[in-house]
């Protein structure tokens, strides 16, 4: 699949945080549309950002595969994309809601929320009996405790999210953190899928991704993956450390140090690339800061790693040609004896959370 059709086929817009759903414009229609209809009263008290305007979309993106049906939940900023997948890996009823404001109570609130749109599911579809749920949040997540150390967007700070998730449903809950399990996706269904050694590559407001090694992800304990903050130079990045990648290179930093700089509003990376382009100075430079960063970090992963592949997805993946042939040109001009990656759009992008919140959900009965 093109960058372009895979543009087309999701909705995540260029600046927005990976793993992190936006309505497009073709979903922007049903916003404000009241209740679904196809959830009748069971969904009431849930306000609709959009109903099922994505499901046939994800249906035909990508099926999970055979096995037992599973709930699915990919917790954003904003909105929450739920789904049942049924026995032959299909998303039904995918929906995307509100999530709840941030402030005191939020663990359990947002444990009922979901709770509600699975209660939602079940009433819509109640031949398809799940046997596990996939819960995942952006953040600061330690997988293997359940627990969400931090997030910011949320308002959490070590809420054990799987255990009050798992006292709602009543079934065992695969929690995880949303972008790595998004380019888990890549690598389980989508773009990585023949590449058992690779690296996939989420760049929308951060820059994170995971790695494959003889097709097993290498975690690190939750640690591993966190691209975006590989130092690369001395800037400050918010996170303490300096130098970080993503304060250069993300489609939010594009975009925003463009603004710094000019006091010109963009749409957005593709704005500042598109600028760019047309012969801005300013834009050409920070676009040129972007790529020259991505190149430096991809080539370190080369060579320290060896990925055969590097999928690259987020909002940025949609620049198409603008990033792909000029990161393959600088990275062939860096390197020398190495095993240069093949660099590949991912394929799954906006639906990758929750397919992969869907397969975590899997595993946990495995
Ligand atoms: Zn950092």
């Amino acid at each position: 699949m093109t960058a372009a059709s895979d543009a087309a086929a999701t909705g995540a817009d260029a600046t927005s945080e990976p793993g992190r759903d936006v309505p497009d414009a073709e979903a922007r229609h049903a916003e404000g549309g009241g209740s679904d209809p196809q959830l009748g009263t069971a969904a009431a008290g849930i306000p609709d950002v959009v109903t099922d305007a994505s499901g046939e979309r994800l249906a035909r993106a990508a099926s999970i595969g055979a096995g037992a049906p599973v709930l699915a939940f990919d917790v954003g900023g904003t909105d929450i994309k739920s789904a049942l997948f049924d026995a032959e890996g299909n998303a039904v009823g995918l929906r995307r809601t509100p999530t709840p404001d941030a402030g005191d109570d939020m663990p359990a609130r947002l444990v009922e929320r979901i709770g509600e749109l699975g209660d939602a599911l079940r009433a819509q579809h109640p031949d398809i009996e799940p046997q596990a749920v996939g819960f995942v949040v952006p953040g600061i997540v330690d997988a293997d405790a359940g627990i969400a150390v931090f997030s910011s967007n949320l308002g959490l700070r070590n809420a054990p999210l799987r255990m009050l998730a798992e006292q709602r449903f009543g079934l065992p809950v695969a929690f995880d953190h949303d972008v790595g399990t998004a380019s888990w996706a890549e690598h389980m269904l989508g773009a990585a899928r023949d590449y058992p050694n690779s690296v996939a590559i989420i760049i929308g407001t951060g820059i994170a991704g995971t790695i494959l090694v003889d097709g097993v992800p290498y975690t690190g304990g939750g640690y591993a993956g966190e691209i975006g903050h590989s130092p690369i130079g001395d800037w400050p990045c918010p996170c303490g450390a300096r130098g970080c990648l993503e304060v250069v290179a993300s489609a939010g930093a594009i975009s925003r140090r463009y603004e710094e700089e000019t006091g010109a509003e963009v749409d957005g990376a593709k704005e500042v690339i598109a600028r760019a382009d047309a012969g801005d100075a300013v834009a050409d430079r920070i676009w040129n800061e972007a790529l020259d960063a991505l190149t430096m970090s991809i080539a370190q992963l080369t060579a320290v790693v060896a990925p055969e592949a590097v999928v690259i997805g987020g909002g940025l993946s949609r620049a198409g040609g603008a990033l792909f042939d000029e990161l393959r040109a600088r990275l062939a001009a860096r390197l020398s004896f190495h095993r240069i990656p093949v660099l590949i759009p991912a394929e799954l992008s906006g639906n990758a959370g929750i397919l992969g919140s869907a397969l975590r959900a899997r595993r946990v009965l495995a």
